[in-house]
């Protein structure tokens, strides 16, 4: 199965990813994990992206498409694959095409998870994120068992540094500016699905599970 997950930060992207490599055996490509891992670690392209993380802007995407393109190379990509936050321009999206046309391959179905901007602060401000895994919790809505410690690998959860107000609201309207084209760009395509996000994290996978028991592996 090959998937791509779409919507806004915040709308529990990294959340249902994690839940749906799980249930159908396919790689989960986190561009933000990616690019958060290769800051931490000062790789090069952590050195040129970190300031774009830090601004709350879209890192360019000749850098992006050819980190994703390696990591959709790798052998545990060939089951599929689960792209949470890429692509976010219509550059990516036509980019990514052009991979999948040449490996002759296609996407199986884009999975919009739809959730209003108020609901999306509160997500944020709770918002605790792993340093080791990437997994996200959130301390209201889904608090770890032991506060400030990773359930799936015992890291340390932290504050992203993104995730303060003002880098929010720039994310925000990035999102609005550069990756909404895309909604339509799919739509045409006939791969678009829309979920209700702003219901439980179960509740939503429920129905993100429905849409794939359509869609044949
Ligand atoms: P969120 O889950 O809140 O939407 P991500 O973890 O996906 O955030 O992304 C965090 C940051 O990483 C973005 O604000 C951006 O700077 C960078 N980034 C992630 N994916 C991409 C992408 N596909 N293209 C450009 N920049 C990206
Ligand atoms: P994204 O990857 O789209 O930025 P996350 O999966 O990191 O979003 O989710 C954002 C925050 O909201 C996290 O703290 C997460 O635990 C929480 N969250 C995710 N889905 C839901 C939901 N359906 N209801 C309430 N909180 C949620
Ligand atoms: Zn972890």
């Amino acid at each position: 199965m090959r998937i791509v997950l779409l919507g806004p930060p915040g709308a529990g992207k990294g959340t249902q990813a994690k839940k749906i490599s799980e249930e159908y055996e396919i790689c989960h490509i986190s561009t933000g994990e990616l690019l958060r891992k290769a800051v931490q670690e000062n790789t090069p392209l952590g050195k040129k992206a970190g300031e774009y993380l830090d601004r709350g802007l879209l890192v360019p995407d000749e850098i992006i498409d050819g980190m994703v393109k390696d990591r959709l190379k790798m052998l545990d990509c060939e089951r599929g694959f689960l792209l949470d936050g890429f692509p976010r321009t219509l550059g990516q999206a036509e980019s990514l095409d052009g991979f999948l046309k040449e490996e002759k391959l296609s996407l199986d179905i884009v999975i919009k998870i739809q959730v209003e901007q108020a609901k999306l602060i509160e997500r944020f401000t709770g918002r605790r994120t792993c340093k080791n895994c990437g997994a996200s919790f959130h301390i209201k809505f889904s608090p770890p068992k032991k506060a400030g410690i990773c359930d799936n690998c015992g890291g340390e959860l932290v504050i992203r540094k993104d995730d303060e107000e003002e880098t929010v609201k720039k994310r925000l309207q990035v999102y609005e500016t550069q990756t909404t084209p895309l909604i339509d760009y799919y739509d045409r395509q006939k791969l678009l699905v829309t979920v209700d996000g702003s219901k439980a994290i179960d509740d939503v996978f429920e129905d993100i599970k429905s849409y794939l028991e359509g869609v044949k592996s």
